[in-house]
């Protein structure tokens, strides 16, 4: 009988991604998604699969899957700053009592689990590139720090049970990261100028644009995320591409990839914007043997492609009214 893992947040951009490469590789997948900011287009097309399984259910409440389980991929949480924003409540909910109940299913399950952290534990970084021996600069009341607390919290408790139980345990920190089924007004950089390119609008810089990130296609971080649950490491391990870019320099390529012929302008920082972002991947490049492959100009052709292939309807959807309460200092 194949493996059988459970892959919560599964409807989601990096949630799907996961689904389709387990399908792949050969295991049966229940897939659980609370469809608040996933989408059932993400996986429709494994439906009618016999291995695929779907529940639409929040993790935050009791969680039962009848028969076993090898794996847990805890994916489900709001990712986009303006997202968390909006479901302030919900984001440290998934972060603390979803995990605690997945967390216990595992288990229960005798299942390893991985849980998606993120580069936003560093904060706005005092070290730079990102080792995961730093502790971070995180500002907990903040507007960011619902995410950046929850996902902390989820780190603590993960270890916890490790230690504590004896649990198996991976914990990924994940950084920008990019690729088709992002949603286009989620809010995020790259969809964001994307979106304006497309919609014949300017491209909205917050700040003057110096802050630096560092974009890794989707392709890449789902491999390291394989090989990291396949690994006996249970320390947390960076994935994310090195390449760093100012926010500046972005909407310039933007620019240059979708051929618009807007401009740039700019628009105030939201707080607590952290101002560079560049993770060290010495741990993931020796334990995991693990580096990107794809650079940033392949992987935005593959991105702007998809976005292309959209309804245009999906373009002047309104996901998000306002910057302005994520945006006042
Ligand atoms: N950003 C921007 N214009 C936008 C959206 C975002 O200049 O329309 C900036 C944002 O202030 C941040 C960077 O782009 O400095 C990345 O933002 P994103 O929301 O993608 O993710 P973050 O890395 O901040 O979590």
């Amino acid at each position: 009988m194949s493996k059988r893992v459970l892959i919560t947040g599964a409807a989601g951009f990096l949630g799907s991604h996961l689904c389709d490469r387990f399908i792949a590789e050969g295991y049966r997948v229940v897939a659980m998604d609370n469809l608040i900011t996933g989408d059932l287009k993400n996986i429709e097309h494994l439906f009618h699969l016999e291995k695929f399984e779907f529940y639409h259910h929040d993790v935050s409440r009791f969680v039962h899957v009848a028969g076993d389980l090898d794996y847990i991929l805890h994916f489900a949480s709001p990712a986009s700053p303006i997202d968390y924003l909006k479901i302030p409540i919900q984001t440290l909910k998934v972060g603390s009592l979803g995990i605690h109940n997945l967390l216990g299913l595992a288990k229960s399950k005798n299942a390893r689990l991985l849980i998606a952290s993120t580069s936003e534990v560093y904060g706005d970084p005092m070290v730079h590139p990102q080792k995961e021996s730093y502790w971070g600069n995180v500002n907990p009341v903040g507007p960011r720090g619902v995410y950046d607390e929850a996902k902390r919290f989820q780190e603590a408790m993960t270890m916890a049970y490790h230690t504590y139980h004896g649990l198996e345990t991976r914990i990924v920190r994940i950084f920008n990261t990019y690729g088709p089924r992002m949603r286009l007004n989620d809010g995020r950089v790259l969809p964001a100028f994307i979106g304006q390119a497309l919609r014949g609008e300017d491209l909205t810089v917050f700040g003057d644009g110096s802050q630096t990130r560092s974009f890794c296609y989707v392709d890449d971080l789902i491999e390291g995320i394989y090989r990291l649950l396949l690994s006996d490491y249970a320390q947390p391990v960076n994935i994310g591409n090195p390449d760093e870019i100012t926010i500046s320099q972005f909407a310039e390529e933007i620019i240059k990839l979708t051929g618009t012929s807007q401009k740039v302008i700019y628009k105030p920082l939201p707080k607590d914007d952290p101002t560079q972002r560049q993770p060290d991947i010495s741990v993931a490049r020796e334990i995991l043997n693990w580096e990107p492959k794809v650079n940033r100009a392949e992987g935005l052709k593959i991105t702007y492609d998809y976005f292309k292939s959209l309804p245009e309807e999906d373009l002047y959807k309104k996901e998000h009214n306002t910057f302005e309460g994520y945006i006042k200092k």
